[in-house]
């Protein structure tokens, strides 16, 4: 597991996780579930989660599970592919909402 990563909050209600231990989604996190985010490493096992719309958790708050970044969004609804077509690499960056650029070729 790398950080920072995308992330999207689950809801592990009733979901077992280990025998006769069950998830249970703190109702602190339950109207963000769904929702996506970067998890960031704060160290000492502290991982903050930036939500899209704002909202911070903290991943003893909630559940989620990574995302694929394969694509890359400015927060404001666009999204594009994570692979620069000029240099191939997974190096595309949001500059500012509504730009991406490569951080290689620029
Ligand atoms: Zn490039």
């Amino acid at each position: 597991m790398t950080y920072p990563c995308r992330c999207r909050i689950v809801d592990a209600d009733g979901a077992p996780i280990a025998p006769g231990l069950q998830a249970r989604t703190p109702e602190g996190s339950r109207p963000h579930v769904g929702k996506e985010g970067l998890a960031e490493d704060l160290g000492d096992w502290l991982i903050r989660i930036t939500l899209d719309d704002g909202t911070i958790l903290y991943g003893c708050d909630c559940w989620w599970v990574p995302v694929a970044t394969d694509t890359i969004e400015d927060g404001f609804g666009s999204v594009w592919s994570a692979t620069c077509p000029n240099c191939g690499g997974k190096t595309m960056q949001v500059v500012r909402p509504g730009k991406v650029q490569c951080s290689q070729c620029s």
